[in-house]
């Protein structure tokens, strides 16, 4: 029952080989995966991965054909959405346009029949919880995006759920603030050491806020791991490339040489990688490197800045320059016929010199940078 919530760190949700077909499509594709209580778990992935079907099935508005869900060791297969100890906040929010801020928030609790008093007291918390106060009486209608988002999430935590499923919650909210509304999420959701699940295609976001992360890929998880695990060493190259930014290069060949492999490639010729900590498969090698691993250099006598070996060392012009701020990111246009990003830390000094287009370059890396990956 609802008393019965596990301790933080002890196992909360545990979905069992969980699959959905519609008609012939099989849009989640047998899910396994357990979140434990406190934690912030977010499932990235491109649209129409099953990521909302997967979240549906948890919530009740869905059935699986296959497998099973438990919470708290129990299985919630019969239980009606209202039934479960989990509520959902909707990508468009679902709010009841002709009901006012405190009718909206108060709407699970009357139908859960608490008494008068008690959802007087509890509409009052959410309403401060979430920063609300003075706009109790207005209706959807008369709120910003921001505010709306917020009259959601003070409906679905109402109830105290033990845990709240967050369908793309900052997907309607602009830039900046989507930005601050994420740090409030996630204050909100350590102060209240409650699980969140949270939906979103965007990895920015994912990596922002999740303790841990479950990448969808056509219905079935392709990784789940930390933010840093994932970036750091994904586990196959379409998860590389949907994580971050990333240079790739296909291998054409292979040979050990100590703790360390040589790899030939048709772009980039003869890379050495650091001996990878899992055995590489059979299939179709690539080497990848994340943009900001890869050095910049003036072309010119090699000395100095610790491109002085001829290791992993490419040069090209600079082809294509886009200054982000903190960092600038130039695509060099290797004289081997391939392409290299680079991202480089700007300097505050306008002085500084910076590298234009055009200009000869080297790019390097270290064998320790570079990750190796199959398809
Ligand atoms: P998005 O980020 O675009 O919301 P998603 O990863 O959440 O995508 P889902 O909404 O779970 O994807 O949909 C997964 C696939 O299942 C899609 O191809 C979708 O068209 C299909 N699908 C979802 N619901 C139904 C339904 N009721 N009937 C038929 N097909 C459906």
């Amino acid at each position: 029952g609802r008393d019965a919530h596990p301790a933080a760190g002890q196992p909360l949700l545990r979905i069992e080989g969980v699959a959905k077909t519609f008609g012939t499509f099989r849009a989640v594709d047998g899910v396994s995966l357990d979140v434990k209580a406190g934690e912030f778990f977010a499932l990235l992935g491109p649209s129409g991965c099953g990521k909302t079907t997967l979240l549906r099935m948890l919530a009740g508005f869905e059935a699986p054909d296959e497998g099973r869900v438990l919470l708290g060791g129990q299985d919630i297969a019969q239980a009606l959405p209202h039934e479960r100890p989990i509520n959902m906040m909707f990508q468009n929010y679902a709010l009841f346009p002709h009901l006012s801020v405190r009718d909206n928030i108060a709407f699970g609790l009357k139908r859960a029949g608490m008494a008068r008093a008690d959802i007087a007291t509890r509409v009052a918390e959410m309403v401060a919880l979430v920063k609300l106060d003075g706009l109790e009486k207005r209706k959807p209608d008369q709120l910003s995006g921001g505010q709306r988002q917020r009259v959601a999430l003070a409906r679905a935590l109402a109830r105290r759920p033990q845990l709240l499923l967050l369908d793309e919650p900052l997907a309607a909210l602009d830039k900046k603030l989507r930005e601050s509304t994420l740090g409030e999420l996630m204050e909100l959701q350590r102060r209240l050491g409650m699980t969140f699940i949270i939906v979103t295609h965007d990895q920015e976001e994912a990596m922002t806020m999740a303790s841990r992360i479950g990448v969808m890929k056509s219905g079935k998880l392709a990784q789940v791991a930390s933010p840093r695990e994932l970036y750091e060493a994904p586990r196959s190259r379409w998860i590389a490339e949907f994580v971050g930014d990333i240079n790739l290069f296909d291998g054409e060949s292979k040979l050990r040489d100590g703790h360390r492999l040589v790899i030939g490639t048709r772009d980039a010729g003869s890379l050495v990688v650091a001996e990878p900590r899992e055995p590489v498969g059979g299939g179709k090698l690539s080497i990848a490197i994340r943009p900001e691993k890869v050095k910049l250099s003036r072309r010119g006598p090699v000395s100095g800045a610790g491109h002085e070996t001829a290791i992993n060392r490419l040069d090209g012009v600079i082809a294509d320059i886009c200054y982000l701020g903190g960092t600038t990111t130039y695509k060099v246009k290797l004289d081997t016929g391939g392409m290299v990003q680079a991202s480089v830390a700007n300097s505050a000094r306008l002085d500084v010199d910076a590298y234009s287009l055009n200009q000869h370059v080297v790019a390097w890396f270290a064998p320790d940078d570079c990750m190796v990956l199959t398809s």
